[in-house]
């Protein structure tokens, strides 16, 4: 008989109030060609899995487990496999697979490959003891950071360094971060180590202060406006609201980038007073691996401080709880 080992599904998505997550027994996985299996040290959670708990964003596989920050030790490799070796620490993320054929693949944009495949979305992820990667999709870990501290970077981390790529931010600049949370605490302390001056408009009074401690000029309410006008500015909480008086807090030229795979509704915009003088609003996709590199790369030279509050992996579903009612400061990290 195949080993059993404990995985949380998402059984039926609705409020996490209602336990969307259950804990089931599940067959271990075997790794196909070109693929290893990690056994799960630690993984983070992801604001994602509970847009994805609560049906935000539709399952895409029926009982799939989330969980896409996952650090762990290979423990088989399969047919093919030669990049990793048995022992390896290495992180799995979100982007789990690529065409590596379609105009965007071929043009070093696989984020907006038209046939991708992501962890804990499309194929089961790490909120359980095991779970298979395509060796091609996993990072080698930067030795510097432990295991509870690296976990955010692999999407939390590499989403924020995306979106900062994507909000044009010029050296120097005046950034302003909406929502201060995971990704939002990394990423500001890259834009802080490129000399950035950095605003902050969060509700929380703990986000607000862990946001001073790591050196923002300013940090103030969701929907203040920033203290000086901005070349660039993050949209990290998933409120479509905060992006007029986002827009509205651009200089002439100014870039929002809105680095959430989920938003609710945007109110309508005013042309002269959210987008004309050339403001644009920009989305981000996923990203690539070079993206990855670069970040974790960037990540271990300016030794990043992560904000983590570890959980036991038994405990997946009131991680999810707290994050859903603002209570996790930094990022939550599940334990095995
Ligand atoms: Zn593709
Ligand atoms: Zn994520």
């Amino acid at each position: 008989m195949p080993e059993q080992m404990k995985a949380w599904v998402v059984d039926r998505p609705g409020p996490v109030d209602g336990g969307p997550l259950v804990r089931v027994e599940k067959v271990v996985p075997e790794p196909g060609p070109g693929q290893v299996r990690v056994r799960v040290r630690v993984c983070g959670v992801c604001r994602t899995d509970l847009h994805l708990a609560e049906g935000d964003l539709a399952p895409r596989h029926p009982r799939v487990t989330p969980g896409h920050e996952v650090v762990g030790v290979v423990d088989r490799l399969g047919p093919d496999a030669t990049r990793w070796h048995e022992g390896d620490r290495i992180g799995v993320p979100w982007l789990a697979h690529t065409c590596g054929r379609c105009r965007f693949c071929v043009s070093g944009r696989e984020n907006l490959c038209v046939a991708p495949r992501f962890t804990g979305w499309d194929v089961d992820g790490g909120y359980a003891e095991y779970v298979v990667v395509d060796e091609a999709y996993a990072y080698a870990l930067p030795d510097a950071f432990g295991d509870v501290e690296v976990a955010p970077l692999l999407c939390a981390g590499i989403i924020g360094y995306r979106a900062l790529l994507r909000a044009n931010l010029p050296e120097g600049g005046r950034l302003g971060i909406y929502g201060f949370g995971g990704s939002a605490h990394i990423t500001a302390q890259v834009a802080l180590a490129h000399g950035a001056r950095v605003h902050v408009m969060t509700r929380s009074p703990e986000a607000q202060a862990l946001a001073l401690q790591l050196g923002v000029t300013s940090a103030a309410g969701a929907e203040a406006p920033p203290p000086e006008p901005l070349d660039s500015a993050i949209l990290f909480a998933p409120v479509g609201t905060l992006v007029p008086p986002a827009l509205a807090a651009l200089d002439r030229g100014g870039t929002l980038a809105v680095a959430g795979i989920y938003l609710s509704d945007i109110p309508v915009l005013n042309y002269q007073e959210h987008l004309f003088e050339e403001r644009s609003l920009q989305s981000v996709t996923a990203n690539t691996r070079r993206d990855g590199e670069a970040f974790l790369a960037e990540a271990a030279r300016i030794h990043v401080h992560v904000a983590a509050t570890p959980y036991p992996m038994d405990q997946a579903d009131s991680a999810l709880r707290d994050l859903s009612g603002d209570r996790v400061n930094g990022a939550a990290v599940l334990v095995a």
